[in-house]
C-alpha cells in the first residue's frame, strides 16, 4: 500500500460526522502515520481508554498548561476544553512522519492559519437532517447537550469552504475513498510545490 508522505492533516466537521471511524480506518491502513492525541476535560464515555482516546485532565490542570504554553490551539467546546499538544505536533513533523489531528471547526480554523499548507478535510454527510438524526442516535450526549450540539452543527456547516477537501460521509466505504484519495492528491500537490517543510 501507497505510505503517507511527511504532512499534516487536520480533519474536522460537525459532530455525528464519522470523522472518528474515517481517522480510526486511515490509521489501521497507514501505520506510518501518527495521531496527536488530545487532552480534554470532558468525563471518558463508557470504552473510552486514556492516553489513546483523549488524556482526560482536569479543569486546573488544562488552565496550567493553557498558561505554560503547551497546546498548539485549544478550543471549549460544549462546555468542555479540548487541545493539540504543541510538542507532540512539533516533534512528529521535525522528525518527517506524517500526522493526523482531528479537532472541532474552531480548532481546524486556528490550525489552517498556523500551517496554511496543512491538509485539511471537512467531514460531513450529505444532508444535516441524516446527520442530526445519526447523532441523535449516537445517543451519547443528554437532552441538553444535543440540543447545545444542534445549534453548533449549524454554525459549523458554514465553515466548511475554508478546508482543501470535503468528504461527504453517507456510506461509509465511498467515504474512506475519498478521505485517502483526498489524502494523497493533497501529497502530490505538495510534491509538486517541494514538499510540506
Ligand atoms: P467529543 O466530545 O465528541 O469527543 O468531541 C467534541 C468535539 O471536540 C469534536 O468535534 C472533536 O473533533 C473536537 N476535538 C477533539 N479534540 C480536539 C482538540 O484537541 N482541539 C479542538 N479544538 N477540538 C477537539
Amino acid at each position: 500500500m501507497q505510505k503517507i508522505p511527511s504532512m499534516l492533516i487536520v480533519i474536522s466537521g460537525p459532530s455525528g460526522a464519522g470523522k472518528s471511524t474515517l481517522r480510526s480506518m486511515l490509521l489501521k491502513n497507514h501505520p506510518e502515520l501518527v495521531y496527536s492525541v488530545s487532552y480534554t476535560t470532558r468525563k471518558p464515555r463508557n470504552g473510552e481508554i486514556n492516553g489513546v482516546d483523549y488524556y482526560f485532565i482536569t479543569k486546573d490542570k488544562f488552565e496550567e498548561m493553557i498558561s505554560q504554553n503547551e497546546f498548539l490551539e485549544y478550543a471549549n467546546v460544549y462546555g468542555n476544553y479540548y487541545g493539540t499538544s504543541k510538542k507532540f505536533v512539533d516533534e512528529a513533523l521535525s522528525s518527517g512522519k506524517p500526522i493526523i489531528l482531528e479537532v472541532d471547526v474552531q480548532g481546524a480554523e486556528s490550525i489552517i492559519k498556523l500551517y496554511p499548507q496543512c491538509c485539511s478535510i471537512f467531514i460531513r454527510p450529505s444532508s444535516i437532517e441524516l446527520l442530526i438524526e445519526r447523532f441523535v442516535k449516537r445517543g451519547t450526549e443528554d437532552l441538553q447537550d444535543q440540543k447545545k450540539r444542534i445549534e453548533e452543527i449549524k454554525k459549523e456547516l458554514v465553515k466548511e469552504k475554508l478546508f482543501s477537501y470535503i468528504v461527504i460521509n453517507d456510506n461509509l466505504t465511498d467515504a474512506y475513498k475519498s478521505f485517502e484519495n483526498a489524502i494523497f492528491s493533497y501529497a502530490q500537490r505538495l510534491n509538486k510545490n517541494g514538499g510540506y517543510r
